[in-house]
């Protein structure tokens, strides 16, 4: 009779806890209870226990619901760019960056580079970091942000971007020079820029030095208020480095050519046998 109780108090509490949004305390309550009397542990200290997974949880799918919200191309993370293959860029800036605390001043980060460089993998990884502090972050490549804005345009529904880009806290501009912009284009993205500044943070990267911004975005007056709002507060980091995906290329076209020279008996090889 008791154990019926039990078996029917478990199915209760576990639709009550359903009903209340707590999937954690559900799927773990039984688990827990069976170590907490094991262990000696309380009434207060067993829904302690519960109170503390649940929120883990829910911190960790808020975490991964912003990450999907910011769209990166790939998520990368801070942690597997190998600062040694890319000296010139200013490693403690990076991780000093990827405290967010910029955020909350709404200061921006342009980085600065040739391609392969690493500008994309930086520049996802603090929108990671971003998303892992509770931020709201966007990732666009530019061409795809001039695309959504002049066809928002059309259809009469800029404003909705607008105010949805109002919301982020970090908007990422990737690959700003590779493809020059319409003039209503450049106007369009000097309005996002103006709009976002001192309010959300940008990160821009970009291939093309500052004096070469009038190929993008086609007249002077444009870049100087261009980079009079994104450079009053920001942070610049510039890789002068080599690609990275050039050196890798190179380094497996030599692990090639030496495994190549193993299975020939471990002999130097000899390219013209
Ligand atoms: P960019 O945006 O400057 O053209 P990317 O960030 O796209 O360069 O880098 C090209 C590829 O090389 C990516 O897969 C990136 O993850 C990788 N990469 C670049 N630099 C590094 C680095 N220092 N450590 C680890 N991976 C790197
Ligand atoms: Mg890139």
């Amino acid at each position: 009779m008791r154990k019926r109780r039990a078996a029917t108090d478990v199915l209760l509490v576990k639709q009550h806890l359903s009903d209340l949004g707590l999937p954690t305390i559900k799927a773990e309550c039984e688990q827990a209870a069976r170590e907490c009397a094991s262990a000696n542990v309380d009434h207060l200290g067993f829904l302690l226990r519960l109170c503390e997974r649940e929120l883990a949880d829910r911190g960790r799918r808020a975490t991964e619901r912003r990450i999907k919200a910011a769209r990166f191309p790939q998520v990368k993370s801070l942690d597997d760019f190998d600062f040694t293959a890319q000296p010139s860029l200013n490693r403690p800036l990076i991780l000093e960056l990827a405290r967010c605390e910029y955020l909350g001043r709404r200061e921006s980060v342009i980085l600065v580079g040739n391609p392969g460089t690493g500008k994309t993998h930086v520049a996802s990884g603090l929108g990671l970091c971003a998303c892992q502090r509770g931020k709201k972050v966007r990732f666009f490549r530019v061409t795809e942000l001039l695309t959504q804005l002049l066809e928002a345009r059309e259809d009469r529904a800029l404003g909705r971007l607008r105010a949805q880009l109002g919301r982020l806290e970090l908007l990422i501009l990737d690959e700003f020079g590779y493809v020059p912009a319409s003039q209503v284009g450049a106007e369009l993205l000097f309005d996002v820029i103006s709009t976002a500044y001192e309010r959300t943070s940008v990160v821009l990267t970009t291939n093309l030095p500052f004096e070469r911004w009038t190929e993008v975005l086609g007249n002077e007056r444009l870049v100087a208020a261009t980079l009079d709002r994104l450079t009053h507060h920001c942070h610049l980091l510039e890789a002068t480095g080599e690609s990275y995906r050039l050196k890798e290329a190179r380094r497996r076209q030599s692990g090639q050519r030496r495994n190549r020279g193993e299975e020939g008996g471990g002999e130097v090889p000899n390219h013209r046998a």
